[in-house]
């Protein structure tokens, strides 16, 4: 006979069940706060709705953590759910966003810096009350232990008890369920904490679907075409890597406040009508990168050398350089230089480089290239900071503010909508400023190169329309204006002359509608790179060449 176990605290289940309510009723304020918008809760179908969704979701949570409910891991999941609840409440709340997998792929990727500015008071008491505190509780909570086979029998009743209640609940409610989720698909992102669980999931689990240690190569048959014949000059081409800058703001695509006064004065091309790959950085720069479309990208098996690796076995001198938070693989076989933590003393005044700064020696940066490859042309890339949110205040040195009073502070709900505007339409007026002192750079190396210039934006950004903020709504769901992007092109006469590019034509297409799709292409076919990976289909530039 063995005596019975000592009780000395709670039983694991009363834990489970405990945060379980908690995190399904209050822990899932955004997805209330949703249906209320949406006018759901003004009906007793809706109500209905909503407390069989707060009972599916409380069922998957006990399900979830009677699973995991071990001597060992029941109170760091309880923590870790606790948590990601309370962070993602708090992000969803103050800047309408949702949680997925490319967010997620974002929060991972981010540099302190970036996590610096999202940092701020009143997360801290979200995050302390909603996270820490309970957390707290739940590790200060003495729990019985009890042996395994015992504890397995009740983990897996658990279980299957959680899993039951998500099922009585989705059948109950099925009919205005189904047609919710369907109408307003935005809503399945705000279950909280599932939808970080469920995208990290889809994180973890992505190396099963795309292999990682196998890249296939790209353009083995790169080569340089007829237009670097022996006794022409160099092509210098820059591409500036835009940051969160959405056309509609852009005074060149008839934005009513003056944002582009530099760009104004100089010939370049706006094409107003090009789309992005993705809503977010980690999403889109690989993507712009790779001679797949969005949605072959989206789809691939396997990762793919990209436009850089292609342009640099052709023979050109390749420089990748960052002032934001990496280039998300695409610079790997390439050289590459990060800039933003640099210590200029004017353009790092304020403990961050502004991005000017990747001019800053630029000479001596592509001196260091290997010789015979710059010989044969440079590609550029600039990878800005941009318009980076929220704290856009922080973009631009105090001097170029253009538009006051702006938002001064990472809370874009504690500004008024004029605010925000300024402060963001003050990064596109620096950016604008940034450009053309690029090209100012570029004009200088006309003697010895043809040289030129492409400004395409990764993503746009939601300023406050139907309350949406920042940026990295699933495609699917996102507003034009994450996806609206600049595409701006300078071309020195050399540069038109070697590629026999009409500037009438060019400008001619500037409601011609693009995408990242072409953005491969169309630069392999500036540098007059000859490859089977080249579509001139999805060249942009292609049409006015040669006339
Ligand atoms: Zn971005």
């Amino acid at each position: 006979m063995t005596a019975p176990t000592p009780t000395t605290g709670h039983s694991p289940l009363h834990l489970v069940l405990a945060t379980s309510v908690a995190m399904a009723t209050l822990g899932n304020w955004p997805l209330w706060q949703a249906l209320a918008d949406l006018g759901l809760l003004q009906t007793a179908q809706g109500w209905g709705l909503a407390v069989a969704l707060a009972v599916a979701v409380f069922g998957a949570l006990v399900a979830l953590q009677s699973l995991l409910a071990w001597r060992t891991t029941l109170k760091p999941v309880a923590i870790f759910l606790l948590l990601a609840t309370a962070a993602g409440a708090h992000y969803m709340l103050a800047y309408r966003i949702v949680i997925d997998q490319t967010m997620l792929v974002n929060v991972l990727q981010t540099n302190p810096g970036e996590a610096a500015d999202l940092f701020s008071l009143r997360m801290a008491a979200t995050l302390l009350l909603g996270g820490v505190l309970p957390a707290w509780l739940v590790w200060r909570t003495p729990v019985d232990d009890v042996r395994w086979p015992q504890r397995l029998w009740r983990n897996a009743l658990a279980t299957l008890a959680g899993l039951a209640l998500v099922v009585v609940a989705v059948v109950a409610s099925f009919q205005p369920l189904s047609s919710t989720m369907r109408n307003h698909k935005q809503l399945r992102f705000l279950i909280n904490p599932l939808n970080a669980v469920y995208g990290l999931g889809m994180v973890a689990t992505e190396p099963l679907r795309r292999s990682s240690s196998v890249l296939l190569p790209l353009g083995t048959d790169a080569h340089l075409g007829p237009s670097h014949a022996a006794g022409t000059r160099p092509p210098l081409l820059l591409l500036v890597l835009g940051e969160t800058a959405r056309a509609a703001n852009f005074s060149l695509n008839g934005y009513a406040r003056p944002t582009n006064p530099a760009l104004a004065a100089l010939p370049v091309i706006s094409w107003r009508n090009a789309w992005s790959c993705g809503t977010n950085t980690a999403a889109s720069v690989p993507c712009m990168f790779s001679h797949l479309g969005r949605e072959e990208f989206s789809s691939r098996k396997a990762n793919h050398e990209n436009l850089l690796d292609v342009a640099q076995r052709a023979g050109l001198a390749v420089l990748w350089l960052d002032n934001q938070a990496g280039c998300k693989g695409v610079c790997a076989r390439v050289p590459h230089a990060d800039t933003f933590d640099l210590k200029h003393p004017a353009l790092c005044a304020s403990g961050e480089c502004w991005d000017p700064v990747m001019l800053d020696g630029l000479d001596a940066r592509i001196a260091a290239l290997p010789a015979a490859q710059r010989a044969k042309g440079v590609l550029l890339v600039m990878h800005q900071m941009g318009s980076h949110g929220p704290a856009y205040y922080k973009r631009v040195p105090p001097d170029f503010k253009r538009f006051l009073p702006e938002c001064s502070t990472s809370n874009l709900q504690d500004c008024s909508r004029e605010q925000l505007i300024n402060a963001y339409d003050n990064t596109i007026a620096y950016t604008d400023h940034f450009l053309a002192q690029a090209i100012g750079w570029l004009q200088k190396r006309q003697d010895s190169h043809d040289s030129a210039l492409v400004y395409v934006s990764d993503h746009g950004e939601s300023l406050g329309e139907n309350n949406l903020y920042l940026h990295g709504l699933p495609y699917a769901i996102a507003p034009d204006v994450q996806k609206h992007v600049p595409w701006i092109t300078w071309l020195s006469p050399g540069f038109a002359r070697r590629q026999q590019l009409n500037a009438a034509c060019l400008a001619g297409r500037a409601d011609a509608e693009i995408s990242h799709d072409h953005y491969f292409h169309s630069v392999l076919g500036l540098l007059d790179v000859q490859t089977s990976a080249y579509q001139p289909m999805l060249d942009a530039y292609a049409a006015c060449r040669g006339r």
